[in-house]
């Protein structure tokens, strides 16, 4: 039971199959050994997807909102339900610590409620006309087809905004989701098929990232566009939606600058701060980056942070007691020792870590860089993983240049016992999502997005319904 993994179909048309391409290997990155397969959709199975996509919608539009919202929040008791096998399974596959599956797997229940709500609300507005004879109205329709491409970071999370906001505005989803995950997803998939979404509403494939991605969004039938991924991938897929004139949201890579000023309580930064960091590997798009703190509490904020740091216990995160798993995958180990490296002989200090871990399973040290030149690699590009540089500055103007300096727009974080200060940081700061003083980004209800580099569009809030709507605009002459 302990390591019990299904082998992963494709769901297509209401029918969970295989594909027609040879099924992939899944492996557990804490042990290195396999744990089942995952189903690879060729061109054949992804135009059935998309024919049973374009059905669905047509179907799914005239469903009313209150009645989606009732099918949405049947799911979310199915998963709340199911949370402790579906959290197994992510842990199994995806190395996170059971505490952080579960969690996980509970806030994509407090999503699904949240959207299954926010369908209702998709107001449009009468506007006032210039003619006591005319009405004006600004009506909002579901887009159509939505292709929806996850990564294996967060197995569900990503899934679950995209999913939950096609389905209340009224679209239908082919889901792309990650091959090197792909049980947890498909469970999320699962509770929404079980819940009464009927069949080709939800539609899901996994195969070739590139192959899938350039078959579907060069497809008639695709209105959307919605990736979370690395910048390089989403630019990409950015270009093919804009030959082919499709709607998109990018949800990409950050670099978070978490600034500590020396007026914050730095003990209470560095605990909140490190916790952030390390959480899910570092493998997180908002994971605190750089972290930028004030000289004259610098050393003050490496003793805590450090001393953090070491009581990280490494381990299978099936394990009682572990707080960090393993990377993902064998590229993020080697990102690692390549950054690690790299800093090192440009002349940065490793106060703690550094190492990958010898034996089986993608394991690497918490580690914590100081003294970081400005040249470093891992203060250009996006670490994605458990390694924390902290470099220094001396005024605002100096650290919000600093900030500012990377194409990266996702997350910040900042730590002030100032007001001004923090007004200051939320008008200079070049990000989607400003956090002051404590860690408070991606709630159901709050937007969720970044700026520059990082993507555009939101995924979270009111905000999160646009993408999947379209404005139609009605004049009527009573006559
Ligand atoms: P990658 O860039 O190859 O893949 C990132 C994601 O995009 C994966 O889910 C992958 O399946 C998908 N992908 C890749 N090529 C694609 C294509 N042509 N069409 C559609 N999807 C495609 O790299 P990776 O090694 O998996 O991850 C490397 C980097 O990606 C990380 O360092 C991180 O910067 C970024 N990343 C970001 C997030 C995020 O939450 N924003 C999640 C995962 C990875």
């Amino acid at each position: 039971m302990y390591n019990m993994y299904p082998d992963i179909k494709l769901l297509i048309n209401g029918q969970w199959r295989d594909g027609r391409g040879t099924a992939l290997p899944v492996l557990n990155p804490a042990t290195a050994e396999t744990l089942g397969s995952v189903a690879h959709a060729h061109a054949a199975d992804l135009e059935e997807a998309i024919t049973a996509a374009d059905a669905g919608f047509r179907l799914w539009r005239e469903v009313s909102p209150h009645e989606r919202g009732k099918i949405l929040r049947k799911a979310a008791a199915l998963i709340r339900e199911r949370a402790p096998e579906i959290a197994r399974l992510m842990t199994l596959e995806q190395g996170k610590p059971l505490a952080e599956s579960q969690a996980e797997t509970l806030a994509a229940v407090d999503l699904i409620e949240w959207f299954a709500e926010e369908g209702k609300r998709t107001y449009g507005r009468v506007i006032p006309s210039r003619s006591r004879d005319v009405t004006q109205l600004v009506v909002r329709e579901p887009v159509g087809v939505v292709a929806a491409f996850t990564p294996w970071n967060f197995p569900i999370n990503q899934a679950v905004r995209k999913v939950s906001a096609a389905l209340a505005s009224g679209c239908s989803v082919v889901l792309k989701g990650p091959e090197e995950t792909p049980a947890s997803c498909a469970e999320l998939v699962r509770a929404y098929a079980d819940a009464g979404v009927p069949a080709g509403v939800l539609n899901l494939v996994f195969g070739n990232p590139a192959e899938i991605s350039s078959y579907l969004i060069s497809h008639p039938s695709v209105r959307k566009v919605t990736f979370t991924g690395s910048t390089e991938i989403g630019k990409l897929l950015a270009s093919q939606a804009g030959t082919h004139m499709k709607r998109a949201t990018m949800e990409l890579g950050g670099h978070a600058p978490a600034i500590v000023f020396a007026d914050a309580d730095v003990e209470r930064a560095a605990k909140l701060l490190c916790a952030s960091k390390f959480r899910n590997a570092g493998q997180v798009c908002v994971s605190p980056t750089r972290f930028l703190i004030q000289d004259k509490r610098f050393d003050e904020f490496v003793e805590v942070f450090v001393a953090e740091t070491r009581k990280i216990k490494v381990g299978n995160g099936l394990d009682s007691g572990t707080t960090m798993g393993p990377l993902a995958n064998t590229r993020r180990v080697a990102a690692m020792e390549r950054l690690v490296n790299d800093a090192v002989s440009k002349g940065a200090k490793i106060a703690v870590g550094g190492q990958r871990i010898a034996g089986e399973g993608n394991f690497f040290e918490p580690t914590v860089l100081i003294d970081v030149p400005a040249d470093a690699a891992i203060l250009h590009e996006e670490p994605f993983g458990p390694i924390a540089p902290i470099v220094r500055f001396e005024d605002f103007d100096d650290v919000v240049a600093e900030a500012n300096r990377l194409p990266f727009g996702l997350a910040a974080y900042a730590f002030t016992g100032s007001a001004k200060i923090a007004g200051d940081l939320s008008v200079a700061l070049e990000c989607g999502m400003l956090s002051i003083n404590h860690h408070g980004l991606a709630l159901p209800e709050v937007p969720f997005g970044g700026v520059k580099d990082s993507g555009y569009g939101s995924e979270g809030g009111s905000e999160a319904m646009e993408p999947y709507m379209n404005t139609k605009f009605v004049t009527q002459l009573r006559v």
